[in-house]
């Protein structure tokens, strides 16, 4: 058994990559093909965390492609300990709704562990949004901001170790 264990959501409008995200971070893959998560309720990764010396247990929730429904259910929230908020380079409407998502996570869940990630880097050049306004979001917000690519493996890891300590901050205090 470990000591720690750690319930992770990663919200954020359909398609920006959350699934993505989750399964390269917890099987080191990217496929470009599309699929939807029906069934899969999250995946499980023991990271060792240098900052805290001890294994901890992730287990990432995904969203089954409910967030196009808005039929997320509070089973999904309930229990977590920390929160990747994602919008997408290409997908402006994504990135108008971070903010709405922020709220339904803390209606939920209260102040847990939040940070704000824009998903494909790598399609720089059919960018939605300013390299300005994502980091103003993020000061608005009081996030700390990760641009990642699962595509090129970019910050992916980075993210999800951040969160581990952040969440261990929050359960201090
Ligand atoms: P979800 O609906 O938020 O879970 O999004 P998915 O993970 O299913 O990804 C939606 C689409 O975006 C898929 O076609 C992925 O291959 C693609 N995608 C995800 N991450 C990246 C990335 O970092 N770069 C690029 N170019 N495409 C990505
Ligand atoms: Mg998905």
């Amino acid at each position: 058994d470990f000591e720690k264990t750690i319930k992770v959501l990663i919200v954020g409008n359909g398609k920006v990559g959350k699934s993505s995200m989750i399964r390269r971070f917890c099987t080191g893959t990217f496929t470009n093909t599309y699929k939807r998560t029906i069934g899969v309720d999250f995946l499980e990764k023991v990271q060792y965390c240098r900052e805290l010396g001890e294994d901890v247990r992730m287990m990432l929730w995904d969203t089954a492609g409910q967030e196009e429904y808005d039929t997320i259910t509070r089973t999904y929230y309930r229990g977590a300990g920390a929160c990747v908020l994602a919008f997408s380079t290409t997908d402006r409407d994504s990135f108008r709704t971070v903010s709405t998502w922020k709220k339904k996570v803390e209606a939920e869940c209260g102040e847990i562990a939040m940070v704000l990630v824009q998903t494909k880097a790598d399609l720089i050049d059919q960018a939605v949004v300013d390299k300005d306004e994502a980091e103003q979001l993020a000061e608005n917000l009081g996030l700390k901001f990760y641009r990642t690519s699962v595509k090129d493996n970019l910050n992916v890891d980075l993210v999800f170790e951040d969160l581990v300590v952040l969440a261990d901050r929050y359960a201090q205090s």
